[in-house]
């Protein structure tokens, strides 16, 4: 019998979780992940809908001050927030629902709701980070100097997850994922 969950997948961005998050969804056929709003800019590629609600800043936080949102924060000078109705609905239908957000979003969700799940997800080092950030191509030297100080931030908050996974080898770090949110889907509840 398996049971809904709330997942939190948290980590430097290039650290990998959203291949990480894309695996998991196929491999794990009741997985749900969350679709969040962000006023930054589109990049090649991305759609409105589908990576994210594309949104100007002030319809972001208008729907913020309609309580729409069951977490928000600023990150890398953009606002990102997890859409609360379409979770609470995906929750009630007993989902294993993700969400993909950054470490200040992690713990305001920890605090509303103490049973969800926090994964870290961990690059190999910051050089293989950076590495990473550069290789995507999409981001100016002043983004990957902004994106590797919001890291070190990030990893500094490591060890108040749940559980830790580095991003070496992506098989494994998908075995693992996969593993932990299958064990946590029918752990048995009293
Ligand atoms: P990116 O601009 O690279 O897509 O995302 C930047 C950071 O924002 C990543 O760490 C990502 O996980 C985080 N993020 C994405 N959506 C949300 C959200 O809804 N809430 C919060 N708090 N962070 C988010």
């Amino acid at each position: 019998m398996r049971h809904g969950n709330l997942f939190v997948i948290s980590g430097p961005s290039g650290a990998g979780k959203g291949t990480l998050v894309a695996r998991l969804v196929e491999a794990v056929p009741d997985a749900w992940v969350s679709v969040s709003a962000t006023t930054r800019a589109p990049r090649e590629g991305e759609r409105d809908g589908v990576q994210y609600y594309f949104l100007s800043e002030e319809e972001f936080l208008a729907d913020a001050e309609r309580d729409g949102f069951l977490e928000w924060a600023r990150y890398a000078g953009n606002c990102y927030g997890t859409p609360r109705a379409s979770v609470e609905e995906a929750m009630a239908a007993g989902r294993q629902v993700i969400l993909e957000i950054d470490v200040q979003g992690a713990f305001q969700v920890r605090n509303k709701m103490p049973d969800a799940r926090l994964v870290f997800i961990e690059p190999p080092s910051l050089e293989v980070l950076e590495q990473r950030l550069r290789g995507r191509g999409t981001e100016s030297d002043d983004v990957v100097r902004e994106r590797m100080a919001a890291a070190e931030v990030e990893l500094s908050r490591k060890m108040e997850y749940d559980i830790r996974l580095v991003n070496d080898d992506l098989d494994e770090a998908t075995r693992a994922l996969v593993a932990y949110v299958n064990e946590q889907a029918e752990r048995p509840r009293g």
